[in-house]
């Protein structure tokens, strides 16, 4: 039994939790870190992450204060652009028409450049994401889509550099520790209670307690009872451990429930993906350059404009898109010319993948597709390209289809060089929209907008900024700055009543 009373426990062992945790004790806070995996399975969705991170910049020179040693090879061979706090506003307000909570999105975006120095400053080094966000056309290379900052090591690296900054400064972090609900007493919040590895279940107090322990995506249940029908069976990208457990226990003592609750971030992914992310494949389920591909549905009909838009600003929807389609799967078709295109993970063992080197000689193999449906398909839209725009994958290039039901906006090559190939997808969950509301000092909110003293909160839990989409890196951004303002505010409120 713990009798010792912190300051803060962060409940939770991501990105936001360990943001929160190093804000925390640089207020002189005492701090303990309950999470809910064991140790070799740390890290939360972040550690599944590739580390990216969408932030503001305004040109090369404020990439080279987050990564100091860029080389002036990289800066003479890559346009970096800029990417300014009106166009970061206008992504999100985009992409969630309009849905987003303005307060919680302004001090997203502005503190968002200020939060990864601030996190570099804790040992984290990052560097440009030229793997999967920059593509080189005719030798030069250009970061479309808004983000280019990635940790060195991926998520792992980050959330294992943090954890190890927080226990320099002190924290207290264990593992196997699941948080089930909040204690409450005259001051508000006053600790949790948890059980370590399955035991009996145990109180711990503090003066404040930061919530930063995902959301709903791995409940099943939940899944099905806010995302709706067919949710069940979707594959969850991530950890196991993010079941809802942090929104119900704020729940249970009045929070506020915010943002989309039937909304969540999901993308196409491996049809026949294990249930949860695999830690030591984290990639391996992504089919992420369905842009420069046809997908098409049991009937062999496309359903969605592939190249709508960079794949940051329509990826995170795209998982409803294909679960809404006859049985919930989808095929992405590519031919020889798009094949320099595709990631890594569409060559890994695993991919659900077939060949040939006619579309004729394709369409039977796409099991659960009608060959005719698709064969019809395949040959509206190679008529439909307008060819005189070149194709160019760092941009919108406009290179289209006429006259299609459903076009294709961009990067329309048609299919019709050997060999071809299609890969079987699903719906894959990210993370869900729906959560608690908080103000802009993270702190939680009641039905009625009043804080509940003692109570901060952080990461995927907080509902309100994303809804219907997603753009892309903007999680761990949002995670990272939450969790820096709840860490710093719950120090504050915890040592001030320690004074007291
Ligand atoms: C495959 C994948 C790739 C992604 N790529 C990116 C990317 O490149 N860029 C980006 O910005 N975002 C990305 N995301 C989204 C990103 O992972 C999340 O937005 C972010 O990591 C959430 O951070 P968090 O700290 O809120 O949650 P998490 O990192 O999930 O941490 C929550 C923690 O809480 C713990 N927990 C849960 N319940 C309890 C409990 N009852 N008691 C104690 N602990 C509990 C869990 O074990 C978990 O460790 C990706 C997600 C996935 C799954």
């Amino acid at each position: 039994m713990e009798t010792k009373v912190y300051d803060v426990i962060v409940v939770g062992g991501g990105n936001a939790a360990f943001c929160a945790a190093l804000s925390a004790l640089e207020q002189g806070a005492s701090v303990l870190v309950l999470e809910r995996a064991p140790e070799e399975k740390r890290g939360g969705n972040t550690s599944f992450t590739g580390g990216t991170f969408r932030t503001v910049y305004n040109g090369v020179d404020d990439i080279r204060k987050i990564v100091p040693d860029l080389s002036d090879h990289d800066i003479a061979r890559t346009d970096f652009g800029e990417y300014t706090v009106a166009q970061f506003l206008d992504d999100i307000g985009r992409v969630t028409q309009y849905h987003t909570d303005p307060d919680l999105a302004e001090t997203l975006v502005r503190q968002s450049t200020d939060t990864l120095l601030w996190i570099r400053g804790h040992g984290v080094r990052f560097v440009p994401n030229y793997g999967r966000q920059a593509f080189d056309h005719e030798g030069r290379y250009k970061f479309f889509g808004g983000f280019v900052i990635a940790t060195v090591g991926g998520g792992r690296g980050l959330v294992d550099g943090e954890a190890k900054a927080a226990r320099k400064l002190g924290a207290t972090v264990r593992y196997d520790a699941h948080v089930t609900s909040l204690l409450r007493g005259a001051s508000g919040v006053e600790g949790v209670r948890v059980q370590f590895g399955g035991g009996v279940e145990e109180e711990i107090h503090a003066r404040a307690v930061v919530l930063a322990c995902g959301g709903f995506e791995s409940n099943r249940e939940w899944r099905t009872r806010y995302l709706g029908p067919g949710w069940d069976l979707a594959k969850v990208r991530g950890t196991r451990y993010n079941t809802g457990d942090g929104i119900r226990m704020a729940l249970d003592i009045g929070a506020q429930p915010y943002g989309q609750w039937s909304g969540c971030h999901s993308v196409s992914w491996e049809r026949y993906a294990p249930d949860f992310g695999e830690p030591e494949a984290q990639t391996s389920g992504q089919r992420n350059c369905y842009q420069f591909s046809i997908m098409v549905n049991a009937e062999g009909k496309r359903f969605v404009d592939e190249g709508s838009d960079f794949r940051n600003f329509t990826y995170a929807k795209l998982g409803r898109i294909v679960l809404q389609q006859p049985g919930g799967y989808a095929w992405q078709v590519f031919d020889a010319q798009s094949d320099q295109f595709l990631r890594d993970e569409y060559k890994l063992r695993g991919a659900t993948k077939v060949t040939a080197n006619t579309l004729e000689e394709l369409a039977p193999q796409l099991e659960g597709v009608n060959p005719e449906g698709f064969l019809k398909t395949a040959r509206d839209y190679n008529a439909a390209i307008t060819r005189d725009a070149p194709f160019n994958p760092n941009v919108k290039d406009g290179r289209h289809t006429v006259g299609l039901e459903i076009p294709k906006s961009n990067w329309a090559n048609p299919l019709e060089v050997a060999p071809f190939q299609a890969y079987a997808v699903g719906a894959g969950v990210t993370f869900t929209f729906g959560g608690v509301k908080i103000d802009t000092t993270a702190r939680v909110l009641d039905v009625a907008d009043t804080p509940l003293p003692g109570l901060f909160a952080a990461g995927e839990l907080v509902g309100g900024i994303f809804y219907f989409n997603y753009p892309g890196g903007s999680g761990l951004m949002s995670g990272a700055v939450f969790g820096r303002i709840s860490g710093r505010e719950a120090g504050q409120y915890a040592c001030g009543l320690r004074t007291k």
